[in-house]
């Protein structure tokens, strides 16, 4: 393709990704089509000739589209949101147009430099104190894994990367069973192995863990010859939004000597709003914590941002020099290859830039504190309303309700609920997923795209009535 035939399809894009974003309200939001419905009109084999793009942007309309769902569309309230607003979509072109490789300092000083920038701009943002340094992660799975590398190396002074994990005493991981499993995955690759996840039971209204259990736990490990590694604390967990006391946590970590790693996934957005960072008091003292601007800071995927307190142990646990990745010495450098488990990294930085300038923090904060307030309200709506039931309060934008017609058991409403966040997600106006709370099928709500608005929250509780009204009939 020449250049003059890249300037004109760029330009197409742009335009159809425009188009796309002012008719996205009225597309069903979940897909609709079946299983192998794409993938059979797909060409089985690839093509020797080169085809026209007008072609392969039809089939892009044609074949690809219906069979997307989509997440940017202002009534999508399921799992949590995955923002792709403007600005940062118009960044994420430009990266892919220079198309760098930012794995050393070397590959692209301004990659680095303006990624140790937007870490610190982000630490501010939300309230971490000075002292932390970061990276920008592909995703909270990779930084929660990192996290946990380093606490093993740190625990086992490093024996572990030299030797292997054999025949030592089990190290032993604590955490609530609200954690995402992208802590039960790391905890496996790091060698730890299930067995040695330990669940602490929960307890209050926020379904934080129990400090008490805790120590518990962590004290009959050590008189059984055991040893205590880290403890992973969650700062809104993904089926109901638990928040684990953080300060009570990090009195336990500080006092058995653990390594403590906060997942604030989804909810450390929401911490550029100082009136939510009492759900973090203590998140200062953590070795390690993790937010993701992809989700609810209107930055495209992939974006996470791992805050470290002592980048030397990660580095030291990462870091791999082989002759091909030296470059001359210069004071002072940062090479992030040595911060994450991949090499290759992409100019994530750029897209944070855009997205931080183009709006400004304040626009930012208004925009979360819009999808918490109007979260708030369908939750009182509902809560308020005879045949439905309010299971979880909201933590910030999400809560989980059930329809609960009266007469039916608990066992009929399990599997009516599941019957109705089916029938809502083929209706395709809205897009709800589901959760287990307490042993109970329950559906899940949250409030974050860019695009929403408080007539779709409203709309989307019309819409829920309506479809629950038609399976009782
Ligand atoms: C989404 C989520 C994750 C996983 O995030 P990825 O960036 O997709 O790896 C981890 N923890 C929590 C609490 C989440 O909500």
């Amino acid at each position: 393709m020449d250049n003059d035939s890249f300037r004109r399809w760029s330009h197409r894009a742009a335009d159809w990704s425009a188009d796309y974003r002012a008719g996205i309200g009225a597309r069903p939001v979940r897909a609709q089509t079946g299983p192998g419905e794409v993938f059979r009109r797909i060409a089985e084999a690839p093509p020797e000739a080169p085809e026209p793009m007008e072609a392969i942007f039809a089939d892009l309309d044609g074949i690809v589209m219906p069979g997307m769902t989509h997440w940017q569309h202002p009534r999508f309230f399921a799992y949590f949101p995955a923002n792709a607003s403007p600005p940062s979509i118009i960044a994420e072109q430009l990266t892919a147009a220079i198309g760098a490789q930012c794995m050393l300092w070397q590959t692209s000083p301004a990659a680095t430099e303006l990624e140790t920038r937007m870490i610190d701009w982000l630490r501010q943002l939300i309230g971490l104190p000075e002292g932390f340094s970061g990276v920008i992660q592909d995703s909270a799975s990779g930084a929660t894994l990192a996290a946990l590398l380093t606490a093993r190396e740190r625990t086992l002074g490093w024996r572990g990367n030299a030797d292997g994990l054999f025949g030592g005493p089990p190290l032993r991981v604590y955490s609530s069973a609200q954690v995402h499993s992208s802590v039960d995955k790391a905890v496996r690759i790091a060698g730890i192995g299930d067995a040695n996840l330990v669940r602490i039971p929960v307890d209050g209204p926020r379904h934080g863990m129990s400090v008490a259990a805790l120590e518990a736990a962590i004290e009959a490990d050590r008189a059984a010859g055991r040893t205590p590694c880290a403890v992973v604390a969650a700062l809104g967990g993904t089926s109901v939004g638990a928040c684990d006391d953080i300060a009570a946590v990090a009195d336990i970590a500080e006092r058995h000597g653990l390594f403590l790693h906060i997942d604030a996934a989804w909810a450390g957005s929401a911490m550029i709003c100082p009136e939510h960072r009492h759900l973090m008091r203590g998140a200062e003292r953590a070795d390690s914590f993790v937010f993701n601007p992809h989700k609810w800071l209107f930055t495209n995927f992939d974006c996470s941002a791992h805050f470290v307190k002592d980048p030397k142990a990660l580095t030291d646990t990462l870091g791999i020099r082989p002759h091909y990745l030296r470059t001359a010495a210069h004071e002072g450098v940062v090479d992030y290859n040595e911060w994450s488990v991949p090499l290759g990294r992409r100019f994530r930085a750029l897209k944070l830039w855009f997205v931080l300038r183009a709006y400004g923090a304040e626009a930012l904060r208004g925009m979360v504190r819009d999808h918490i307030a109007w979260a708030h309200d369908l939750a009182g709506m509902i809560a308020a309303a005879p045949d439905f039931e309010l299971v979880t309060d909201p933590v910030l934008s999400l809560f989980t309700f059930r329809y609960a017609p009266a007469g039916t058991g608990e066992e009929q409403r399990d599997s009516l609920n599941a019957a109705l966040v089916e029938a809502l997600n083929d209706d395709g106006r809205i897009y709800l997923t589901q959760t287990t709370h307490e042993g109970r099928f329950v559906i899940r709500f949250q409030v974050g795209a860019t695009t929403t608005t408080r007539d779709d929250v409203r709309a989307a509780w019309d819409v829920i009535r309506e479809v629950a009204g038609t399976l009782a009939a």
